[in-house]
């Protein structure tokens, strides 16, 4: 007599499934078990339906499942500003964008505009994505409601204008991270603007407090020349040797952008097991620069791909940025062969895990991680035929074949409906924010 099937939440079954575990799997009409958020078994799908009774059949018909993807660098609130100031210098860019959010910036408006951004993640198959950005907590708290992964955490800077934001206070930052230690889908790290935004005594602190909590450091660092500038009057060196002062490099740390860097300081960050959060969109849209990705991977760094904000980019289609990754190296070093398909795609996936620390849980599909992925139905013309999966999912997949996705097991999208988030609801809250944010940038 065979053994009674296993109860379990969730079997997907009839799939192809791109796992991007170590030998980069694929495995056709397979399945996978998910009970209590997590990966318990993956095979063959008639194997599946005989061994596992399921509360839930997710039936995939030939799609492909995909892990979720991790935007290692963003705004999320950023989204109420997205399109407010375009085509412009980084310095009138900066100027406008600051002066709107100092006047603009509360809890209700914070989690709105971050709602607006899960909305847009969810719908273009991210699962997890970094935030920096004030009133962390509450979004933190919105992207737990959303059932959302997170990496955030208290963001130190010395801007003009903002010095009443609790990204400063020391004391709620060690509240909250004393408090998101252990909590579902929360990742807490310890974040610093950049260089140029924060004193050499604030560093201190933040490496401090790094080291204590063995947490994820995040900051901005290398973007602009006209950065290298301000952090050379401030500091009296370039970002990389500034951070690696304060013993802030390391493989607990995550470097947005790095456009500008010597080929010392990319050797510096391979041997320091530093990670970097590519942002192609918004250094090119910033005039910033081209990053040496191709390089940096060459050397061994570990890159993960972000969007930046929404006001600098202008979407939170990684899908896009890691399109635009995989060309512009290609263009840039005349060599079509760097950045190969598969090789984006798992900076998209596991290598963006690593940035942010979570490789151990996320970033593949294998058992005993959790089941953030998404599906896509491969059925569409702009995807037939197809010969290779890596490269349609880089160079020809448009989020709008992006069918399901789900974070620990809850399925948060369904055949493209929002399940956990009001959509509807978010845009005319945003579209009412926005009324408030044309008036602050005429006055
Ligand atoms: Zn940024």
């Amino acid at each position: 007599m065979l053994p009674s099937p296993t109860p379990v939440d969730t079997l997907l079954i009839g799939g192809t499934i791109v796992t991007m575990n170590a030998d980069r799997s694929i495995l056709r009409n397979a399945a996978m078990a998910v009970d209590g958020g997590r990966i318990v078994w993956i095979g063959a799908e008639a194997e599946g339906l005989q061994a596992y009774k399921p509360k839930e059949l997710l039936e995939l018909n030939g799609m492909v499942v995909i892990p979720g993807l991790i935007n290692v660098h963003g705004h999320w609130a950023m989204t109420l500003v997205r399109g407010l100031v375009d085509d412009c210098t980084l310095e009138k860019w900066l100027e406008t964008i600051w002066r709107v959010e100092a006047a603009l910036i509360s809890k209700d408006t914070v989690v709105t505009g971050s709602q607006l951004a899960m909305v847009e993640m969810l719908r273009a198959g991210t699962t997890c994505a970094a935030d920096m950005y004030w009133y962390y907590q509450e979004t933190t708290e919105a992207a737990r409601t959303a059932g959302f992964r997170i990496v955030t955490g208290p963001s130190f800077a010395e801007i003009e204008g903002f010095e009443n934001y609790r990204n400063t206070n020391q004391a709620i930052a060690v509240e909250y991270l004393d408090h998101y230690q252990d909590v579902h889908l929360v990742h807490p790290c310890i974040q610093a603007h950049s260089a140029y935004m924060t004193s050499p005594a604030t560093l201190e602190h933040v490496a401090n407090l790094t080291h204590d909590r063995r947490l994820l450091f995040v900051t901005h660092a290398a973007e602009s020349q006209g950065e290298l500038l301000q952090v050379h009057q401030k500091h009296g060196k370039r970002p990389i040797a500034v951070l690696d002062g304060f013993g802030l490099l390391g493989e607990r740390t995550l470097l947005a952008h790095c456009v500008h860097l010597t080929d010392d300081e990319i050797a510096r960050l391979a041997e320091s097991g530093t990670s970097v959060a590519h942002c192609p969109s918004s250094n090119l849209k910033l005039s910033s620069g081209i990053a040496r990705v191709a390089a940096m991977v060459e050397r061994g760094v570990n890159v993960g791909i972000g969007t930046d904000g929404a006001a600098s980019n202008n979407d939170l289609d990684l899908f896009h940025e890691a399109q635009l990754a995989a060309l512009m190296q290609k263009g840039v070093t005349g060599d079509p062969k760097v950045l190969p398909a598969e090789k984006v795609f798992s900076m998209l996936t596991i290598d963006g895990a690593r940035a942010v620390g979570l490789a151990d849980v996320i970033g593949s599909l294998e058992v005993g991680k959790f089941a953030d992925l998404a599906v896509i139905d491969f059925s569409s013309a702009n995807l037939t035929p197809c010969y290779d999966l890596y490269s349609h999912l880089i160079y020809a997949l448009s989020i709008g074949d992006i069918r399901h996705v789900m974070v620990a097991g809850q399925v948060l999208m369904k055949n493209r409906a929002l399940l956990t988030l009001d959509e509807d609801e978010v845009r005319s809250q945003a579209n009412r924010i926005a009324e408030q944010v044309a008036r602050i940038k005429s006055e």
